[in-house]
């Protein structure tokens, strides 16, 4: 197999010749085989790619300045660029991370350019106010860009992920450094190509694939004015630290612990693959998936018996192919983890009804299975902590009040669902979940409505017209001029 081998970086609008000789390899996830290499960004490329973001936004007549009219052509453009490579880009993702193809072709080849339009069209209005004062003259109030902008990403969705940040950023006219996750670098490479094909101005987008040494060094930099990070909660942290020592405004999606609470008359079979889609998507691989499942006592049999049946049932094998419900996990690394809370899980009592160990004929990829836990108790750890793998822990509870305790027993506070004959009745127990986001039925970010955790998910939103705000500031120009008479 030809490999994919990249020798420059995407800095200031061009291929860049790297600071460093140094590389990141890419590995296929299904196979353990080398995918490619792409240089690896270091300190003195990121500091390069900070300061032609900063020229470009400090550009009097540059991209901050254009109108969104004018910035919504260039990205227009990008949109389409990166939609004509939006096949590539799923099998690229998919082979680097182990996402199933048709997920990837729904997450990842179609959201970029959705979310670019969408921001576009959501700027290209509303974005100057002139309010009657309440001491008789008239206040002029702006939404202009924040500035120049450290998005730093995880690999589990990287493309999709990447556009909530840079759909409104761009979109307001902010510049961006774009930090891809080592884990997936060959995916970035192509929204390089497709910049470089619409135009994009030089400066405007700078993409800096390294690891957490060097993303650390982003998000210090004096010349970045804004933050916007998604990973784990221990580097959030760590960023947060840093935010708030620089008074950097910052954003940060985390992980997650979500609950899925099957209410005592859901019939868990009817709506299996809306289920399948809230607790085990992309491998569990996902933040915001349900990982604890609370079942009322009175049925607690069934539905174990019915998680379990749906994990046994599920095609485990290449991502590629498209009879694939799960695939591999992304790395040696995330399998020795995954591996080690069930043991874990074994360890504390839980008794496992589905999976738990490896699948067989697969013993190249890092394949795990899916894999429940019954009898769990919610203080066990893989109650509490996120484990990122297919693994689900099947937890009992006494009544709706109980349930509600149990969501709410959580560190984290990102996504959730409920699971009910009565939507009425789920979504009056989705107001008592203490949760960023939480779905009724079923779990589905829709792109209209705001997005985010609280607790250690996170702070801040993204998506809706909320998730533009946070790469803007406001601006008040008190005019000389009367109110209007009344
Ligand atoms: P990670 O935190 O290890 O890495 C995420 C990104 O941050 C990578 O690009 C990494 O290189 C970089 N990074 C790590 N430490 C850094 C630091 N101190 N300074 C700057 N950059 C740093 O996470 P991961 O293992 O790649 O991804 C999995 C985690 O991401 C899970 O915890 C998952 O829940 C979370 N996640 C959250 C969301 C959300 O929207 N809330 C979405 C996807 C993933």
């Amino acid at each position: 197999m030809t490999t994919l081998e990249y020798d420059r970086l995407y800095i200031d609008g061009q291929w860049t010749a790297p600071a460093t000789t140094e590389r990141i390899n890419v590995t296929e996830a299904a196979t353990e085989e080398n995918l490619g290499s792409v240089p690896a960004a270091t300190e003195r490329d990121v500091d390069a790619a900070v300061d032609a973001a900063r020229r470009a936004f400090d550009d009097p007549d540059g991209w901050a300045n254009w109108s969104p009219a004018r910035r919504g052509e260039v990205l227009e453009r990008f949109a389409a660029a990166l939609e004509s490579r939006g096949g590539e880009t799923a099998r690229r993702v998919s082979i680097q991370n182990g996402m199933p193809l048709w997920l990837a072709q729904n997450f990842e080849a179609g959201f970029p350019a959705l979310l670019l339009r969408y921001y576009s069209g959501l700027v290209s209005s509303g974005q100057e106010e002139v309010r009657a004062g309440m001491l008789g003259k008239k206040s002029l109030v702006r939404r202009e860009p924040i500035g120049v902008v450290a998005a730093i990403v995880p690999w589990n969705v990287p493309q999709a992920i990447t556009f909530l940040k840079l759909g409104p950023a761009l979109a307001a006219g902010n510049t961006v450094v774009l930090k891809p996750a080592p884990e997936t670098v060959l995916d970035a490479f192509l929204m390089a190509e497709a910049a470089l094909e619409a135009g994009l101005p030089p400066g405007v987008l700078n993409i800096v694939p390294a690891g957490r040494e060097v993303g650390a060094h982003l998000v210090a930099h004096p010349g970045v004015d804004k933050v916007s990070f998604t990973g784990s909660t221990a580097a959030g942290r760590a960023i947060a630290e840093t935010c708030g020592r620089l008074l950097r405004p910052v954003t940060l999606e985390l992980g997650g612990k979500s609950a899925a609470i099957v209410l005592d008359d859901a019939d868990l079979t009817a709506t299996i693959e809306s289920f399948f889609a809230a607790t085990l998507l992309n491998n569990g691989q996902i933040c915001w998936l349900g990982t604890r499942i609370l079942a009322p006592r009175s049925r607690y049999d069934t539905v174990v018996d019915t998680v379990s049946g749906l994990a046994s049932s599920l095609t485990i094998g290449n991502p590629l192919d498209p009879e694939t419900k799960i695939g591999p996990l992304v790395s040696a690394r995330q399998r020795e983890r995954v591996e080690s809370y069930i043991a874990k899980g074994r360890a504390e009592g839980g008794r496992v009804t589905a999976g738990g160990g490896r699948p067989a004929g697969l013993d190249r990829g890092w394949f795990v299975e899916p894999t429940i836990f019954a009898d769990v108790d919610p203080k066990a750890t893989i109650a509490q902590e996120e484990i990122f793998g297919p693994v689900l822990a099947v937890i009992p509870y006494d009544d709706e009040d109980d349930a509600v305790a149990i969501a709410n027993d959580s560190e984290y506070g990102l996504g959730g669902s409920v699971w009910t004959a009565d939507p009425a009745r789920g979504a009056a127990f989705a107001k008592r979940v203490r949760t960023g986001t939480i779905g009724v039925n079923g779990y589905a970010n829709d792109p209209f409505a705001p997005f985010g955790g609280i607790k250690a998910s996170g702070m801040g939103r993204e998506l809706g017209p909320e998730g533009l705000s946070p790469f803007q500031i406001l601006k008040t120009i008190y005019l000389d001029e009367p109110n209007d008479p009344a």
